[in-house]
């Protein structure tokens, strides 16, 4: 039986898979082909939930004595574009130049791909590890995110599965393999701000209350002063407006609503909820002062709305892991990859709940772009250091 331990023919066989979030396009049909001769039991949960497509799911586990490593990833990806602006089709995985072209190629079909092919040169060399190795890969990462990892993980420990460990195979190096590794990431907060005024006459202020003035001073209150300097993992906090709506078409009429959105990325010195607590403090604050507002004896009359779920703030104190995934990054490529925090939200926020988590794949440059491809070179190089990382990893057995 051919083992699946090349990682270019794993990548070509799920590009083919036409797998743009919710479709399953045949791609986890393709893993359960490279994952069932390696001795792994796959099932497929399909999760459902009112107003949000079908997503099939992947649990695959290889079962061994020893402690349990989880790599975590998902295999739908985003939407083509411009199909006729690829160079090559983006279903086809097409090499050029040492390239291989298509949708998925870095996010992150590459890291499943050379993930697997690691465990399968591991098996092959000494029938596998001491231990158990699973994948969970989600169909819906890239969409809604709703049927996807949350509740893979919930079913998962539901019928009594334990990680030890995770490896998040989401591309995480800027520039070149061997750049970075990412050990948490910063929570995320979205709200909208709505303030209330009077319409009037442009012309007459005094009889009117401009929820425009009224929202510039709550603005100004949440952009001022800075949150924090920072702290020893975590890039500073920072909030971001990211809209601000009147819908006035007339200029000599005063609206009677204005609202503005932002959003913030905030780090380990605070807490979804202390931070929901500053901001609010912030606005109350705010909507007292007078710079923007003179004459008016009442605050600004504003309302808070939180937006989606918060995404949490984590960081993975696990040095054994860390140290592991580093030291198999550098024996491979002599490279030192930076520890880094920094970035969107990943699945990784999910998985923390569980083990601890870190985040290692490919080069991210042309991920979610038109001619989305990867180096051949640096699907073998990744899967050295996977397959590295996973001996180096057992071999430290648990604490
Ligand atoms: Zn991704």
């Amino acid at each position: 039986m051919t083992l699946p331990t090349d990682p270019v023919a794993n990548l070509a066989a799920l590009i083919r898979c036409a797998s743009v979030t919710p479709a399953e396009g045949g791609a986890l049909s393709a893993l359960e082909d490279m994952l069932k001769p390696l001795g792994f039991s796959v099932e497929r949960p399909v999760f459902s939930e009112a107003g949000t497509p079908d997503i099939e799911n992947l649990y695959a586990r290889r079962s061994g004595n020893g402690p349990h490593l989880m790599f975590a990833g998902h295999t739908d990806v985003v939407p083509v574009g411009d199909e006729s602006s690829w160079t090559h089709p983006p279903f086809a995985a097409e090499i050029a130049k040492g390239e291989m072209f298509g949708r998925g190629a870095v996010d992150m079909k590459g890291g499943i791909a050379c993930f697997i092919a690691a465990v399968a040169r591991h098996v092959d060399k000494m029938d596998g590890p001491k231990g158990s190795v699973s994948l969970l890969i989600t169909g819906d990462e890239e969409g809604p995110a709703i049927n996807g990892t949350t509740k893979l993980l919930e079913w998962a420990a539901a019928k009594g599965e334990k990680w030890d460990a995770s490896i998040v195979g989401e591309p995480t190096n800027p520039e070149a393999l061997g750049d970075m590794i990412k050990i948490g990431r910063r929570g995320s907060l979205s709200g909208s701000v709505i303030v209330n005024g009077r319409q009037g006459h442009a012309a007459y202020p005094q009889l009117a209350d401009n929820p425009v003035r009224g929202l510039v001073s709550l603005v100004d209150g949440l952009l001022h002063p800075v949150f924090d300097k920072g702290t020893t993992d975590f890039q500073p906090t920072n909030l971001e407006v990211t809209s601000i709506d009147v819908g006035n078409p007339a200029t000599n009429v005063i609206p009677a609503k204005a609202t503005a959105t932002f959003n913030i990325r905030f780090n380990d010195a605070w807490t979804a909820e202390t931070i929901q607590a500053e901001i609010h403090n912030r606005l109350d604050q705010a909507a007292k002062r007078k710079k923007y507002r003179t004459g008016k004896k009442t605050p600004v009359d504003y309302e808070l709305v939180w937006r989606d779920r918060p995404s949490h703030v984590f960081l993975t104190r696990d040095d054994r892991l860390v140290e592991a995934l580093t030291g198999s990054v550098k024996a491979v490529t002599g490279r030192t990859p930076a520890l880094s925090t920094s970035g969107g939200t990943s699945d990784a926020r999910f998985i923390k709940d569980y083990c601890p988590v870190v985040e290692f794949g490919l080069v991210g440059k042309t991920m979610h772009m038109v001619d989305e491809r990867v180096a051949l070179a640096d699907l073998e190089t990744l899967t050295q250091i996977y397959q590295r990382f996973i001996e180096d990893w057992f071999e430290r057995g648990l604490p």
